[in-house]
């Protein structure tokens, strides 16, 4: 396998991998390490160029330093990516040759379970490193973090509904769910027994009408979901969804999901505080998943509390940056951002 150092000046070390003979090619992001080892997912995708994914890469491990630091983690922000279709490419040969380029990094880097992965493809990448987390089985084995991510993305729906309505439950209020996978799925199940109506809807069609069936939700088509009147709009699909195409034709009072960068620019989250619609931001609303790993990563045997208290925290988290934003009128992502950035400039100095 080739492993080749690239240059990315904002970042601490990405590296290229690449082995022919088996259809691999890749790469590994670390953002920074400041707060301790760069900790993120792996995501397998058809990327359509290589640029396409080291851009994804690059962007996601700068995610998972703000991830990571708003959850208060001992851990620093990194991810992987790997070019082609997990249904069709996807081999343990594969995601063993994946784990010795992480190998490679000498456990600056930890991965674990991102879009296209399973826990088993976890234990397959730890037959080529010990830094991997998201495992099946094991001592201080996590598993699948995505219910963890939906009770967090559950509890910041609730702070979200307070904030925008006064209301302390969700309870009769209606959100719509965009991307019914391992974390749609689950907060559909949340908000459903919170007694939430809900408008649902995933490119795979056959996935939306099971889901509609299970919890009693309207289904629409995936491009009318931005149209959907609703309370709130929760993505839990892809990135970049909130942009100046789709934020105009939102119906609604808020916007808390669990999908990885939901903003496609700054500009998105002007355009969200302009319409009047509150953003909850992604990194802390979704921050659960990785609370979920780094118990794995971190060895923390008392686990159930150890992620209770750290949801908690994300929650109160979310209220502080809610109430800041509105006494200062300006979008809570700005908030977030300025709040993480400063955590990083103290514990620097
Ligand atoms: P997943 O692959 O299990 O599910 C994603 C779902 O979205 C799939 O059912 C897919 O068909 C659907 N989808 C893709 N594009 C869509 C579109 N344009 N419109 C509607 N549906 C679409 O992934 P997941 O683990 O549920 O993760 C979902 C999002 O949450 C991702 O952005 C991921 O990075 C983020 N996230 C996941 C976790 C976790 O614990 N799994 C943690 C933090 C963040």
């Amino acid at each position: 396998m080739d492993i080749t150092v690239m240059d990315a000046p904002e970042h601490e070390r990405v590296v290229e991998f690449k082995d022919t003979s088996l259809g691999l090619l890749g790469y590994i992001a670390v953002h920074s390490t400041q707060r301790g080892p760069a900790a993120g997912g792996v995501r397998m995708r058809p990327y359509d160029h290589a640029a396409e994914a080291l851009t994804d890469a690059l962007l996601l491990a700068r995610g998972m330093t703000f991830k990571n630091a708003a959850a208060d983690l001992a851990l620093g922000g990194g991810k992987a990516v790997i070019v082609g279709d997990p249904a069709v490419d996807k081999s343990a040969e594969l995601l063993r040759a994946f784990g010795r380029a992480v190998q490679s990094l000498n456990g600056t880097y930890w991965t674990a379970e991102d879009m296209g992965m399973t826990p088993a493809d976890m234990a397959h990448i730890g037959e080529g490193t010990d830094f991997v987390a998201g495992l099946a089985e094991g001592e201080f084995a996590s598993g699948d973090p995505s219910p963890i991510t939906a009770r967090g993305i559950f509890n910041a729906l609730c702070v979200t509904a307070q904030h925008r309505f006064g209301v302390p439950a969700l309870n009769g209020l209606t959100v719509s769910v965009q991307g019914l996978g391992h974390v749609g799925e689950h907060l559909c199940q949340l908000l459903h027994e919170a007694g939430a109506r809900l408008i649902v809807t995933d490119i795979d069609s056959r996935q939306t009408a099971r889901v509609a069936e299970r919890f009693a939700a309207q289904a629409v088509a995936p491009d009318a979901i931005y149209g959907a009147g609703a309370d709130i709009f929760a993505p839990c699909a892809i990135g970049g969804i909130l942009n100046p195409h789709s934020i105009p034709q939102l119906k609604v009072g808020a916007v808390t999901g669990g999908a990885n960068n939901q903003l496609a620019s700054e500009e998105a989250a002007q355009l969200l505080h302009k319409r009047g619609i509150l953003y909850a931001p992604d990194f802390v609303a979704n921050g659960g998943g990785i609370v979920n790993v780094a118990t794995e990563i971190l060895r923390v045997s008392d686990r159930a509390s150890w992620v209770d208290q750290r949801l908690q925290a994300l929650e109160q988290t979310m209220d502080r940056i809610l109430t800041r934003a509105k006494t200062e009128a300006v979008s809570p992502h700005q908030i977030a951002e300025s709040i993480v950035h400063e955590m990083l400039r103290q514990q620097a100095a």
